[in-house]
């Protein structure tokens, strides 16, 4: 499914930002990657979500290669950038203005239900909770059906008690859509609670320091 093999890369300052990282992410699994600060952990995602190139190495999404942003990855920050200028619906509705109306109004209620914001379509952004915006973020990235979801330190924003909220969320919506969920966390506890693969990274060069089976029972 997600394919790293043998990449590199190196900053133009010279910075070796990951060394030699491969790892396979199979289809309808979720894999935590932890690490420390400066281990690369952005830059891996930046590489597979094409918003910045390999120096060497290969990247592929069920077979293509990604060097560029494509709707075969769909990425939730941090923050949850909602566009505060859009309703919720349209901002579910952004990355798929191209779908026919009836099918993009379909999709769109379905992802509503599926975040359990069924009634928020016509609200706006500043109307949200901070635990609600990320799941419109979650939802919106989810609209173009990517294989791949890469979210980075999604919920490390939210205070403990909406963060176990959001990670049952994230299963529930795992078990809906069966995507291939990579998940970047400072939290160990996240990582093992939503997980079936903990990915450790190194820094200096950032590297894959091991790779972790987990075999807990989901919340
Ligand atoms: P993490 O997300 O794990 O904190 P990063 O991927 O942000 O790690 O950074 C990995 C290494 O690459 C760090 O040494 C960082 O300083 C460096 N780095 C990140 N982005 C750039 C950049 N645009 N130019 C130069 N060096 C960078
Ligand atoms: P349009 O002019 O195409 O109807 P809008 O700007 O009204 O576009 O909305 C953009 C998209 O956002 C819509 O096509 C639809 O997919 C979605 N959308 C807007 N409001 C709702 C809603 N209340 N429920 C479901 N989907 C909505």
């Amino acid at each position: 499914m997600l394919n790293i093999a043998h990449v590199d890369k190196t900053y133009r300052n010279g910075t070796v930002a990951l060394h030699n990282v491969s790892l396979a992410v199979n289809e309808g699994e979720i894999v935590a990657v932890v690490g420390g600060s400066g281990c690369g952990k952005s830059t891996l995602l930046r590489l597979i979500s094409g918003l910045d190139q390999v120096s060497t190495g290969t990247i592929t999404v069920e077979g293509v290669k990604v060097d560029q942003p494509s709707a075969l990855v769909g990425l939730v920050f941090q923050e949850p950038r909602l566009l505060s200028w859009l309703t919720v619906a349209e901002n579910i509705a952004f990355g798929i203005r191209h779908l026919p109306k009836a099918e993009r109004e379909q999709r769109v209620r379905t992802l509503l239900e599926d975040v359990r914001l069924p009634e928020y379509g016509d609200r706006w952004p500043k109307e949200l909770s901070g635990g609600q915006a990320q799941r419109v973020a979650i939802a919106r990235a989810l609209a173009a059906e990517p294989d791949v979801l890469l979210l980075d330190e999604p919920f490390s924003a939210l205070d403990a008690f909406t963060r176990a909220e959001l990670q049952d969320h994230l299963i529930y919506l795992w078990e809906r859509h069966r995507r291939t969920f990579l998940i970047v966390t400072h939290d160990i506890e996240e990582a093992v609670t939503l997980a079936d693969r903990v990915v450790v990274m190194k820094p200096h060069p950032g590297r894959i320091e091991a790779e972790l089976p987990v075999d807990l029972p989901r919340p």
